[in-house]
């Protein structure tokens, strides 16, 4: 292994893998999918429907009703209606249901990473490894927790669950975010409206589904597809709890709405994580961490190491293993199994990427991509790094959610702290480093609800995720998501 691979002059990787695409067969869908109310799918009263399309062929997958404001209520008087059974149900009984869940998602686990594919983007060695065990894995961890609420928070009286929660969900994990939602409101013996993305409904339709054939009692979990209006008349509808995961900007306009209604709120927004590498880290690790933190998903990860901050010494060695690594990222075909980068997951957020790209430029940034051949159709977008980069420009700034780099440099730990603190956000950070004292001085300065160490995006349903300051606030995950769906002794939080 001495000798350097050699490159063909025009960057490209020195040979190419052989395509192998996985099969679509297994999925199966129907041309039109209703709203999933009252255990059933029912038409919409709206008479409205969309089209679901595939990002990387434009192809339309299927129609999707649109969910109006009556369509809403009638989810929420269902969730309502089957509150007080599900909640009475002794909670071993109520575990059954919920591991029911997590078995069925894992036996139909091959179906649900392609339509996940299909209908996000998304490379299927992601939805395959990532998306659908983690979405089985928050379903098991939970129905661990349902009959032993009481023992989980020693001191605090007793658990009740909150009523009805209205959740709402984001495109990027959409199987995942609908796991993360519901599994620790069904364990705490809440009732459920999810409203998932406008782009990627179908997963959640496929997860209503399951959900029947585990024979949950009609009405504990419903799923209401639509846009932004459909996620607004939720917040609005006469629901207990609201748990939101989506952009910060529509995070503002909830945390207005649902102030002085009573309504408990938890906001999961956005994110401009730092991932810091300090002249001591090994160096291949971190670049392999650094590609993992902004790649994965197309970047479109609100927790993404967006902003890369290289202590100086090692600058030039790691940007040149970065942009070597670039070369050999596969972008294209999500359902092909050897593909690193798949398709954006719409136009609208290809628009917001070029917008934001064109603006590093055009503030005098220097942006490096490497050559690669796009689809002809659909939506995508190169693997690009920026350096040269100031903290002033937006590029520095703005949450893109994709797969664009944002590359800075310091000298020492406090630049380090003080500029990966110098953000509206504060979701996440990665440390690389071999100190160990080093980490543990970083983890306590860092304002972000989750530090990595010589690592990057690492998710478990016991551990808790959630942002400081415009990140948002509460926890999904571990006990702490448990919290959300609880009152104790009769209404305190
Ligand atoms: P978004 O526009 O905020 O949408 C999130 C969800 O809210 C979607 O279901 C959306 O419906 C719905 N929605 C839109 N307007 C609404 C309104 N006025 N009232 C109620 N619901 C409304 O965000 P996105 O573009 O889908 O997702 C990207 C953003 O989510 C990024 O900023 C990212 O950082 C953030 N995110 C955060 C986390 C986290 O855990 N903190 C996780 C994933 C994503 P439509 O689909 O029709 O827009
Ligand atoms: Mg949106």
């Amino acid at each position: 292994m001495s000798e350097a691979i050699e490159r063909p002059a025009s960057g490209a990787p020195p040979w190419e893998y052989a395509s192998a695409p996985e099969s679509t067969d297994i999925v199966r869908l129907d041309d039109r999918y209703g709203l999933f109310i009252g255990g059933e799918f029912v038409e919409p009263k709206s008479g409205k429907w969309f089209a679901t399309i595939s990002p990387s062929t434009e192809e339309t997958l299927a129609e999707v009703a649109e969910a109006d404001v009556t369509d809403v209520a009638l989810a929420v008087d269902a969730a309502r209606d089957a509150a007080p059974a599900w909640r009475g149900l002794a909670p071993a009984e109520r575990a059954k249901y919920v591991f029911r869940i997590a078995r069925q998602l894992q036996e139909r686990a091959r179906e649900f990473a392609v339509l996940e594919s299909m209908n996000g983007g998304k490379p299927i060695k992601e939805s395959r490894d990532v998306d659908i065990p983690l979405a089985a894995a928050h379903f098991f961890y939970y129905a661990g927790w349902a009959d032993k609420l009481e023992y989980a928070f020693p001191g605090r009286g007793t658990p009740e669950p909150v009523g009805v929660a209205g959740q709402i969900i984001p495109w990027n994990f959409p199987l995942l975010m609908a796991a993360w939602k519901l599994a620790p409101a069904l364990a705490a013996g809440n009732t459920a409206v999810l409203k998932p993305a406008e782009t990627t409904p179908l997963t959640a339709l496929l997860l209503a589904e399951v959900i029947q054939e585990a024979e949950l009692p009609p009405g504990v979990v419903n799923i209401v597809t639509g846009a932004g209006e459909t996620g607004a008349a939720l917040v609005d509808a006469q629901v207990d709890k609201i748990a939101f995961t989506g952009s910060t900007e529509v995070g503002k306009i909830i945390r207005r709405s649902t102030a002085g209604s009573g309504k408990r709120l938890t906001l999961e927004l956005g994110g401009k994580a730092a991932n810091i590498v300090f002249e001591d880290a090994p160096i291949d690790q971190a670049v392999e961490g650094v590609i993992n933190g902004i790649f994965f998903n197309q970047g479109h990860v609100c927790c993404a190491g967006s902003r890369l901050l290289v202590q100086e010494p090692v600058f030039d060695a790691l940007l040149g293993k970065l942009k070597d690594r670039l070369q050999t990222l596969r972008v294209g075909d999500p359902l092909d199994k050897n593909t690193d980068v798949g398709a954006i997951n719409s136009r609208a957020q290809l628009e917001k990427i070029e917008e934001l790209v064109e603006s590093g430029v055009g503030e005098g940034a220097e942006i490096y991509q490497p050559e690669c051949l796009l689809p002809e159709r659909g939506f995508w977008f190169r693997p690009t790094l920026f350096t040269g980069v100031s903290q002033s420009h937006r590029i520095a700034r703005e949450e893109i959610f994709g797969p664009v780099l944002s590359i800075l440099t310091f000298r020492t730990v406090d630049e380090a702290v003080e500029k990966a603190n110098n953000t509206p956000y504060g979701l996440s950070a990665g440390i690389w480093t071999e100190k160990g004292s080093r980490i543990l001085h970083m983890a306590q300065r860092l304002r972000a609800g989750v530090v990595w160490a010589n690592t990057f995006n690492r998710f478990d349903p016991a551990s808790p995720f959630g942002g400081y300051k415009e990140s948002g606030f509460g926890r999904e995950g571990g006990l702490h998501g448990l919290e959300p769906y609880l009152t104790f002794d009769g209404g305190a939080p």
